[in-house]
């Protein structure tokens, strides 16, 4: 080792030291001697590192106590962290998709802090399901006979599947084969659930008789697939769910609906586009329909299938229904978030999805415009600060091609270069509260329509 380096690699702080400044011995009182210690021996590893690759002592090493502060506060910090949604996409996949109202906040700080009836029955003092609850709400919400929740409208797509078609046929349109994002294809669950994929029609037409036509003694269910995130569009046509029921009926199969989103009330009334529900799906007849918990329904993960109760039964009993099960935080969010529907006039006022796919669009221009002038004020140097009209996506594959007009907060660099906008975008990304724009057309845009707290929202720009 040469003279310079040596020289180098002794001008670390020995730990014992570095544990006599103030500074550091304050962090051993609030975090404890042990994890004080081994942050110092990795920060030690770190410096020396940097020694062996750059010659150089790294440039913290004139100030050990806050470069400690700084590492043990990020390795405290939660790997789930809020952020500022201002991607213009409300139900962001990435970002956790719905918010929850308060009273399902309220219901899962209770069940957290206390027993609840899980899995008992005050009634009989005995041993009850953990879905019965929220399986009589279902059933008074959408007119099904029966219900059961499971960890996704996934696990629900296989659950039905395993459970009515085991090694049986499965048909299903061409045009309704999905892909939606993080690896759910319908012909690999179809797999997945031993069952096999009949397709039939073509991609933009399928007609009743090709259901007809595939039907044979090795068939277990016909299906259908809400294309929850792409839409055929031209000469198209599809069967709607009545006229598969009909033949359904008659060759004595049963009918599932993977309903994607779906909304347990007519969007329209909100002066939203048309999401499909699934109480007339119950009403034609259809055997089961699945669909997600915190999609348009604005509720926590979760699978949830309602239809026949003979059919319920038989998920019930299902070994993969142990497997797929949700927990008692679940159901307490569920039931809380379904609850609200039994109060149509407020649900407007009380979900969270709900409040943010209806905000008007002048309604968030007020906001951007006021925020405008603070934020041209703070980077008058470098950015172009402006507000323009743009669209928001509701997202998580629901209505792909409705948008809703929002308006947002745009920064473009002074001098055109792309590079600036990446840094800016960086340093709100590490804002203790992050916020997430996005970028498009060399500008960064803050979608304002799911910005709520403004002041919060400043006091991370102006950090
Ligand atoms: C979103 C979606 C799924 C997957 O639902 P998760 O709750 O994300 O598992 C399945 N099918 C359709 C049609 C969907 O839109």
């Amino acid at each position: 080792m040469n003279q310079q380096k040596h020289s180098l690699y002794s001008q670390i702080p020995a730990i014992d030291r570095l544990l006599q400044q103030p500074a550091i011995a304050q962090q051993i009182n609030h975090h404890g001697q042990h994890l004080v210690v081994s942050a110092l021996r990795h920060l030690q590893a770190e410096a020396r590192k940097i020694i062996a690759k750059q010659n150089c002592l790294p440039v913290w090493n004139a100030c050990w106590d806050t470069k400690l502060a700084d590492y043990l506060q990020q390795k405290l910090r939660n790997s789930l962290t809020p952020v500022f949604n201002l991607t213009g996409t409300v139900l962001h996949t990435n970002l956790g998709r719905a918010l929850l109202a308060e009273s399902a906040i309220e219901a899962i700080n209770s069940t957290m802090r206390n027993a609840v009836t899980l899995e008992y029955d005050l009634e009989g003092a005995e041993r009850g399901h953990r879905d019965n609850g929220i399986s009589q709400l279902l059933c008074d919400l959408t007119g099904a006979e029966a219900a059961c929740i499971v960890n996704n409208n996934a696990a629900a797509v296989l659950l039905m599947l395993a459970t009515l078609a085991p090694g049986k046929e499965v048909i299903v349109s061409r045009g309704e084969l999905v892909e939606i994002g993080g690896a759910f294809r319908i012909p690999d669950v179809m797999q997945q659930a031993g069952c096999q994929l009949i397709e039939v029609g073509t991609t933009n037409r399928t007609h009743l008789h090709d259901y007809q036509q595939a039907i044979t003694e090795d068939t277990g269910l016909l299906m259908k697939v809400h294309t929850s995130n792409y839409a055929i569009q031209g000469f198209s046509k599809s069967v709607n769910e009545t006229e598969l029921v009909e033949i359904a009926k008659k060759n004595h199969l049963p009918v599932v609906v993977d309903l994607g989103s779906g909304s347990l009330v007519d969007l329209q009334q909100f002066g939203l586009p048309a999401e499909p529900m699934p109480q007339p799906l119950i009403a034609a007849g259809i055997d089961l329909i699945s669909f997600s918990g915190d999609k348009l329904l604005g509720g926590p993960q979760a699978g949830i299938i309602i239809g026949k109760k003979k059919w319920i039964d038989k998920i019930q009993q299902h070994p993969l229904k142990r497997a797929l099960r949700v927990g008692k935080l679940t159901l307490a969010t569920l039931d809380a978030t379904l609850r609200l529907y039994l109060q149509p006039d407020k649900l407007q006022q009380q979900l969270p999805t709900l409040q943010l796919l209806t905000k008007s669009q002048a309604e968030i221009r007020e906001i951007a415009d006021k925020l405008k002038i603070k934020l041209q004020a703070h980077y008058a140097d470098h950015f172009i600060v402006q507000s323009e009209p743009c669209l928001s996506q509701i997202g998580s594959g629901s209505l792909p091609i409705d948008r809703l007009p929002s308006y947002a907060l745009t920064f473009q660099a002074k001098d055109g270069r792309g590079s600036h906008i990446e840094t800016l975008a960086q340093r709100w990304r590490h804002a203790s509260i992050p916020i997430i724009g996005r970028i498009q057309e060399g500008k960064l845009w803050l979608d304002l329509r799911c910005l709520t707290d403004e002041a919060l929202f400043l006091e991370q720009i102006y950090q």
